[in-house]
């Protein structure tokens, strides 16, 4: 048995489409996932007829990005329906808040001297929406820069000469929204908050847990065992499920391997159960 409940397809930044997602976890022995896409369910219903036709347990999922500063906060979402009226509605407006600025990053990279169109961006895309991660890739074809890291470091990371930042959901929509859908709201990879402590990480844990925040990425691509157990015992501590993943990306993030991150990664099938458990899983 192995598990992976953290990957994404075409559909938002990944290389793989949903088809070939469920087939590459095939490959590599997995038996348990759930493909969790930037802010779109779109490739949910693909993924999950081709995990079950390949005789792998599948699980809807999702991953928000939420309004919070100074870090990132990612909200993910597990075994919702992914035909929820409400939540679609509101995927719709997060898609227009990413539609609307894609434009200005291109303004912004032109005035800086790089010839780029937003048709190109979109072409690399693979279909599904358009994200920074796109005009990275566009950016290192072209050759302005060696590779996608640079390319972030130079113009798109926050704060850079052609960052634009967009509107998101509240961390309490996020989780309201996933709840009202049937779903399981889990905050994904804790240390991308970047917390300056661990009263600071508890106070944010204890202000999700009231809104309704079920919950905690343990089990994570580049956690040390000590990261893992420190996160498990908050876990406990809030009562929250264990999940965990490896971000896997395809060929945008070189070095991430389904079902084993880094390297290290190992989810525990309790990770699984704990979902199921609630009434989830197909
Ligand atoms: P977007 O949703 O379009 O804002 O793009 C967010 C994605 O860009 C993240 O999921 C990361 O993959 C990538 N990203 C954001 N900031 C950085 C950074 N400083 N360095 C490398 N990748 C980044
Ligand atoms: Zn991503
Ligand atoms: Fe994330
Ligand atoms: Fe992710």
């Amino acid at each position: 048995m192995t598990i992976d409940l953290h990957m994404h397809s075409t559909c938002s930044d990944g290389t793989f489409t949903p088809t070939e997602l469920a087939r590459e976890a095939k490959a590599a022995g997995l038996t348990h996932v759930a493909l969790t896409d930037h802010d779109t369910v779109e490739g949910v219903a693909e993924a999950r007829a081709e995990a079950h036709r390949q005789g792998i347990a599948f699980l809807s999922g999702l991953e928000i990005s939420a309004e919070y500063q100074p870090g990132t906060m990612h909200i993910l979402g597990y075994g919702f329906d992914e035909t929820s009226a409400p939540l679609l509605e509101r995927l719709a407006s997060v898609q227009r808040w990413r539609d609307e600025r894609n434009p200005r990053i291109v303004e912004k990279l032109n005035h800086l001297g790089v010839a780029l169109t937003l048709p190109e961006v979109e072409a690399v895309s693979g279909g599904g929406l358009v994200g920074r991660p796109h005009f990275a890739k566009v950016l290192m074809d072209k050759g302005y820069v060696k590779t996608r890291q640079e390319a972030f470091d130079r113009f798109l990371a926050k704060g850079g000469p052609a960052y634009v930042d967009k509107a998101r959901l509240s961390p309490e929509e996020s989780v309201a929204l996933i709840r009202a859908a049937g779903g399981v709201a889990v905050l994904a990879h804790p240390l991308q908050l970047q917390a300056e402590d661990d009263d600071t990480l508890d106070a944010i844990l204890g202000g999700l847990a009231d809104a309704g925040l079920q919950g905690l990425e343990c089990h994570y691509r580049n956690h040390t065992p000590e990261d893992t157990r420190r996160f498990l015992a908050l876990a406990k501590g809030f009562g929250l499920l264990v999940t965990g993943g490896s971000d896997f990306h395809g060929t945008n993030r070189p070095g991430i391997r389904l079902g084993i991150g880094e390297g290290g990664l190992n989810v525990p099938m309790g990770c699984w159960e704990g979902l199921v458990g609630r009434g989830l899983g197909n």
